[in-house]
């Protein structure tokens, strides 16, 4: 297994961006140790959040060295009393009345189900998303994509015939749809179509896209986005997989904008590390019919463990005030890189809310340039200084500052410091014209 007293990892199967081959042994909260000992500040929880309460959370060990101990799985006729429990719990914080949850084993799962259940519900198999969107990697959700670098590798960009895009109104970078079409025309047009004739069963949205770039939207655009989904019965699905319980300093992000979702998917932080993904529900929606149809069957669905999991995320963001947490440590956070800007041309926006914090950077600040290549260069950088940062949007170029909400202080500022100095040496490499 090792080469030059180095772990090998020649046998693994990449599907994809593997840049360095560093092998990691261990990590506990923000900190990860590779498997020669050398240690690592992250900034970006894992994947954007698995690590939300930190690695290796000790309440959530324990309650999966419980579960495993205890019933690692039934046949999907039957529930579990994990997954009871779990379920219990969400319907007691849901943004809307009896919710009902469903859990499988990743947020782009959660997603497939979540739109064959809206399908399901509403007899229609339209499905409406956005510009810039990013909702899992199956056929259907990268069907839904709206980020083109990732689908056009594949024959036609994967594109079910029944799903269709629409311009996001984003708030500080315009989407450029090839024909020219504002977010206005764009909503418009769907409109017009579904005063002809209704076929969309859901529309599907990131309260703020991550993957895309961390574009915050205008509130106009989601206010219209709320109201044609009103009027013409079409489900709004809220894709919370990044942004749920506690990582916007608000339980869900979506009331952050106002937006009253019919399903709302989750994955990422509420696992603590387990594979975790989540369709929540509207009671009202889930008739005896709807309950009683075989609309998603897994294998691994109400895994008990994932629900163990999960119950201690829950827990562990509510006893350690994590909600709260995140909106203090966001709000330190963003005017110390808001007040770094003064200093930093290269920085052309830095957009929150909670510590879900993106930092645009730019090559030109008038016409918004994206930094792409000098991003590129200092995410290498970074890593030198053992930093795994990341950076996101169609440009590369939004530097994502999405820690663990159970980040210590010294951590924190070192995070903050470390931030200063990847952003410096962007600067620099722009003003040097080198990139
Ligand atoms: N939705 C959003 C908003 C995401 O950011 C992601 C993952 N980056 C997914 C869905 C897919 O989740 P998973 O990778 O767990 O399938």
């Amino acid at each position: 297994m090792t080469v030059n007293g180095t772990v090998n990892p020649k046998s693994v199967l990449h599907s994809g961006w593997i840049r360095k081959p560093i092998v990691f042994e261990r990590a506990f909260g923000a900190t990860l140790w590779d498997a020669d000992g050398r240690e690592y500040l992250d900034l970006v929880s894992s994947n954007m959040g698995p690590a939300m309460v930190g690695y290796c959370h000790p309440a959530v060990v324990a309650a999966i060295q419980r579960q495993v101990a205890t019933l690692m799985g039934t046949r999907i006729l039957f529930d579990n009393v994990p997954l009871v429990d779990f379920c219990n719990r969400i319907a007691a914080c849901a943004p809307f009345d009896d919710a009902r949850t469903y859990l499988c084993p990743g947020g782009g799962e959660a997603n497939e189900a979540a739109i064959k259940l809206a399908m399901l519900i509403t007899g229609r198999d339209g499905i409406v998303s956005l510009g810039g969107a990013y909702h899992g990697q199956s056929i259907a959700t990268m069907s839904l994509c709206g980020m083109p670098g990732l689908r056009d590798r594949f024959s036609d960009g994967i594109r079910m015939r029944t799903f269709r895009q629409i311009v996001p109104g984003h708030a500080y970078r315009q989407w450029h749809d090839p024909s020219g079409m504002t977010w206005r025309d764009s909503l418009g047009a769907l409109e017009n179509d579904l005063q002809r004739s209704n076929s969309v069963a859901a529309l599907i949205i990131e309260p703020i896209q991550a993957v895309g770039g961390h574009a915050v939207f205008e509130q106009e655009f989601l206010e219209e986005i709320q109201r044609v989904c009103g009027r013409f019965g079409v489900l709004l699905i809220a894709d919370e997989v990044q942004t749920a319980l506690g990582r916007c300093g608000a339980l869900w992000a979506s009331t952050l904008y106002g937006l009253k979702p019919d399903i709302i998917t989750v994955g990422k932080g509420l696992g603590g590390g387990m594979p975790f993904g989540g369709v929540i529900a509207r009671g009202g929606l889930i008739t005896d019919a709807v309950q009683d149809a075989p609309w998603h069957l897994l294998t691994a669905q109400g895994h008990p463990v994932q629900a163990a999991a999960g119950s201690a995320v829950l827990d562990v963001v509510r006893s350690e005030g994590l909600v709260e947490r995140s909106r203090r440590l966001g709000e330190a956070a963003t005017s110390r890189f808001r007040r770094l800007a003064e200093r930093h041309e290269v920085i052309g926006d830095v957009r929150c809310p909670g510590l879900f914090i993106g930092i645009d950077l730019v090559s030109d600040r008038e016409t918004r340039q994206p930094a792409t290549s000098a991003c590129s260069a200092a995410w290498e950088f970074a890593l030198g200084r053992g930093l795994i940062v990341g950076f996101g949007g169609v440009g590369g170029n939004v530097f994502k500052f999405k820690p663990p909400l159970t980040v210590s202080a010294p951590e924190f500022e070192r995070m903050l410091d470390g931030t200063e100095e990847v952003i410096a040496y962007v600067d620099e490499l722009v003003r040097s014209g080198r990139r």
